[in-house]
């Protein structure tokens, strides 16, 4: 599909004027527009894959005036970027090292570094001196999936002349940094009439005397390529089947618990994303699919998140025992440590090993499977994914797909600046750690998320209350998973687990919190009442426990379970016995459970809760009670043996300190302030 030029004039133009009045803003809201605009099409850049910058002049503190490179910094992503992401550097420096023959990486970012206009910026990107060395003011790279099926052609060149004539050179392959911006420059100075550079296994390079001429560019030229790619492509007719969904379930379940066991420890992080469409099921139909399969990445720096290789699954490798599941994965980690090994003793700096274990999965019949230790790492991985499979099948039908073989891989992946930031960062005590939780637009149900989220858990928030969801989400965080459903319905259980697993491969934690108090006294108390306060207080407790439980016997990991029960449990309050009498029989069902899943490395505890204020507890309830006693609200709240009020926060605290206590089960924790009549014995 041809890339459609998104440039306008007044746009850009309303850029300018919030930008200011000096050439060196204006300039700067220049490339804020067009980085953002090629940034927003993830077929030309994804990830922060690809760069931008721009020439132009500014002062300093004495009234001189500077030449200066605005620059990509790293942890910017194109598509959002804002002119802080385009750090200022001192021009002149930057060129005088193109008389340099060599330059170490960590030289050439602290000489970088050092050139900074504002010492706060972030690192200016790695091709920095590539954007120096080419004389132009406005520059763009891109990573775009047409020039990537170009760059990895067998003849790239022969294709590149075919298409652009001498409007373009090709720059062969070496790896990003001094030695690539000295090789690139050269090509150009030797053909400066070029209009565009080819950067061979790697990605496209075109500039301008303005950003639109240079953006312009990048759109003509990516659609040239295309188009003439396009005449290439085999009509792909393949009939595909969707899996089903209790297949593709018991698949994800089952490779999950094996790739846990793998990682050696029981709660290594394993999220998945799944990317499951006709194009992605057509491509893993192909006949030649085992070879893309070790063919390698499209372009270079794929590899720090995907690994040179997937894992290719057939749809009944899981269905094998579990030990030929691991044995498929373990033959694909010593590959690995072969291929590590074979490569680390020709470095001269030592090397730290990474996981040997895949990072993506091709899975037949399912589709594409990224492995995080987060969900964000995994969806950025199946995106990468996404777009190197159509650039291996439109090479692979254009002519070949060769992309940059072994040692270049590996000097990528192992990077000396890569290497630099393993083992710095300590993770979050929950990351890896799948939570779903209950009643969660509730006080206490976003309270229990919010406080598990922030400790790295992946969260799947379920409510009968869709709006309410929506909010709750908003403000903890746009990105965690929401799944409307009223846990009493027959269907709920099985609804929630096939969310869950679609979203991130399975569950580690169920947090059954969702509830509801009906009141009336028990001689008067209506049995229909009673009834339906057990549906909820206790049969949908009882029945996703039971469904998540299986699921964790399908992943054969540990898991936990964690009820909120209630204080009515143990010390019954007037006319509260209709929801006492469920809670108590879920105070039995924490033990019971505790009981037979220990066996299974499941944990199952509970939390009783008293005088929080919630849905359960609401403001009218508030004023109704503490008027009944004579005290005053604050008065009635802090109504415990330590005179404060207890929060829906000190309740989730509880939840996530029993989620940590690793050898915990059967136990409930109070939570209400002490009150000696409610205290367990
Ligand atoms: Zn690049």
């Amino acid at each position: 599909m041809l890339f459609s030029n998104n440039w306008c004039e007044e746009e850009c133009e309303q850029n300018r004027l919030a930008a200011g009045s000096s050439e060196f803003q204006r300039d700067l809201a220049d490339r804020v527009y067009t980085s953002q605009l090629i940034g927003k099409v993830p077929d030309l850049v994804m990830h922060g894959g690809g760069n931008t910058s721009c020439k132009t002049v500014t002062q300093n503190l004495f009234g001189e005036k500077i030449d200066v490179l605005c620059v990509k910094g790293s942890g910017w992503d194109l598509g959002t970027i804002e002119a802080a992401g385009l750090p200022a550097v001192k021009l002149d420096p930057l060129l005088k090292l193109r008389q340099l023959l060599k330059l170490s990486d960590e030289d050439m970012v602290n000489l970088q570094r050092a050139n900074l206009l504002d010492s706060s910026s972030p690192n200016p990107s790695v091709e920095t001196l590539l954007h120096a060395f080419l004389p132009y003011k406005f520059i763009d790279h891109t990573h775009s999936t047409p020039f990537l099926a170009l760059a990895n052609l067998p003849d790239p060149m022969a294709a590149m002349r075919e298409i652009f004539g001498v409007a373009f050179a090709m720059v062969p392959y070496v790896m990003p940094g001094f030695e690539l911006a000295k090789i690139a420059a050269k090509v150009h100075d030797e053909t400066p009439q070029i209009e565009g550079l080819l950067l061979a296994k790697h990605g496209h390079f075109t500039w301008g005397d303005t950003a639109k001429e240079s953006y312009d560019r990048v759109i003509d030229h990516t659609n040239r390529v295309e188009e003439w790619l396009a005449q290439y492509r085999v009509n792909k007719s393949v009939q595909v089947k969707m899996p089903h969904a209790h297949e593709q379930q018991d698949f994800l379940l089952k490779l999950r618990g094996a790739l846990v066991d793998c990682s050696g420890t029981a709660n290594s992080p394993v999220i998945f994303n799944i990317i499951q469409n006709e194009d992605t099921l057509r491509f893993l139909c192909r006949d030649d699919v085992s070879l893309h399969a070790k063919a390698g990445v499209a372009t270079p720096d794929h590899v720090i998140r995907t690994k040179a290789h997937p894992l290719l699954l057939e749809f009944d490798d899981v269905n094998k025992s579990r030990q030929d599941l691991i044995k498929l994965i373990s033959s694909y980690a010593a590959d690995y440590k072969s291929y590590f090994q074979r490569n680390a003793t020709s470095s001269v700096a030592p090397k730290t090993m990474l996981s040997p274990l895949p990072k993506l999965i091709w899975a037949k019949g399912i589709g594409l499977v990224g492995v995080g230790a987060t969900a964000k790492e995994a969806r950025v991985i199946t995106d990468l994914a996404q777009q190197n499979i159509k650039v291996m099948a439109d090479g692979a039908d254009a002519g070949g797909f060769h992309p940059v073989q072994e040692q270049d891989l590996f000097d990528l992946e192992y990077w000396s600046l890569e290497q630099a930031k393993l083992g710095k960062a300590k993770p979050p005590a929950m990351q890896g750690q799948i939570v779903i939780v209950t009643g969660g637009a509730g006080a206490i149900g976003s309270a229990i998320a919010t406080e598990f989220h922030a400790a790295g858990a992946e969260i799947m928030l379920v409510d009968k209350n869709a709006e309410q969801l929506e909010h709750i989400r908003s403000q903890i965080d746009p990105k965690i998973s929401i799944l409307q459903a009223d846990v009493t319905e027959p269907d709920a259980s099985t609804r929630i687990i096939e969310a869950v697993t679609k979203t991130f491969g399975g569950v580690d934690i169920l947090i059954s919190n969702a509830g509801s108090a009906q009141q009336s006294s028990i001689i008067d108390m209506d049995q229909q009442l009673l009834r339906g306060s057990f549906e909820l207080n206790f049969f949908a407790h009882f029945s996703l426990a039971q469904e998540v439980f299986k699921t964790f016997r399908k992943q054969a990991i540990n898991g936990q379970i964690l009820f909120n029960v209630s204080k009515q449990a143990v010390n019954p309050g007037q006319n509260f016995g209709a929801y006492g009498l469920p809670k108590s029989a879920l105070f039995f069902l924490v033990r019971q459970m505790a009981l037979e899943c220990g066996v299974h490395g499941v944990r199952v505890n509970g939390v009783n809760a008293d005088r929080i204020r919630s849905g359960l507890l609401n403001d009218a309830m508030i004023a109704e009670r503490s008027k009944a006693r004579g005290v005053d609200e604050a008065t009635y709240l802090a109504g415990n043996l330590l005179k404060k009020e207890v929060q829906a926060h000190h309740v989730a605290k509880a939840f996530l300190a029993l989620a940590n206590s690793d050898r915990t089960t059967g136990h409930v924790m109070t939570v209400d302030g002490g009150n000696i009549e409610a205290s367990l014995r």
